[in-house]
């Protein structure tokens, strides 16, 4: 196979969620467009880096000049209140509920196993620097209760504790499916899993 083709397939095959088979799919599509399309999502994805930055404090994305990120800007927050999510599509889910109004923590992932490659993509130095020294009140540990997302709600736990903080740990109320993503869940489900946190 042509080398330019099997090169795509290879970047396309990291994308969250995208198998070797929609990896062709993406790059046959891609032959075919005429090459302004392709010059348009060339200039989107060099625009999305330019503009996009990544929060210091939460991990999230977002455009702007500002240092911190809309919502860890945001003075009508509660600040002593941090939860914790594995990804952007969590914390874009739990806003949309408009149940929560503290501060979030992206962790980057989840882990099935303490394997030390894959609990170095997490960012738990990060997570402990955060925690440290800011005086949260409540920690809500808010990732999925699949069996990854629960090994890794353990890890943080610890991580919690270990940097002395005397938050509150939390975890969202059943609701959620066992084996469920957060992501997935319909907006009165989260709401409620929120509202019973214990
Ligand atoms: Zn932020």
């Amino acid at each position: 196979m042509a080398d330019s083709i099997e090169k795509l397939k290879d970047i396309f095959k990291k994308f969250p969620t995208v198998g070797h088979r929609t990896a062709g799919r993406f790059v046959y599509y891609l032959a075919k467009l005429p090459k302004e399309k392709v010059a348009e999502l060339i200039l989107a994805i060099t625009d999305l880096k330019n503009k996009i930055k990544l929060c210091r404090l939460c991990f999230n994305p977002y455009e702007g000049e500002s240092e911190i990120c809309p919502i860890c800007q945001d003075s009508r927050r509660d600040k002593k209140i941090l939860c914790i999510v594995e990804k952007e599509a969590d914390l874009i889910t739990i806003e949309n509920t408009k149940k929560y109004n503290g501060l979030y923590f992206i962790l980057g992932g989840t882990v099935a196993m303490m394997r030390k490659e894959d609990v170095s993509q997490l960012r738990l130095d990060e997570l402990k620097n955060r925690i440290k020294n800011n005086g949260f009140l409540e920690i809500i540990i808010a990732i999925n209760p699949t069996p990854e997302g629960i090994a890794t709600s353990v890890l943080v736990e610890s991580i919690i504790k270990e940097t002395g903080s005397s938050a509150k740990i939390t975890h969202l109320a059943r609701g959620i499916p066992i084996g469920g993503e957060l992501e997935y869940a319909d907006e009165e489900t989260l709401a409620s899993a929120f509202e019973g946190r214990k």
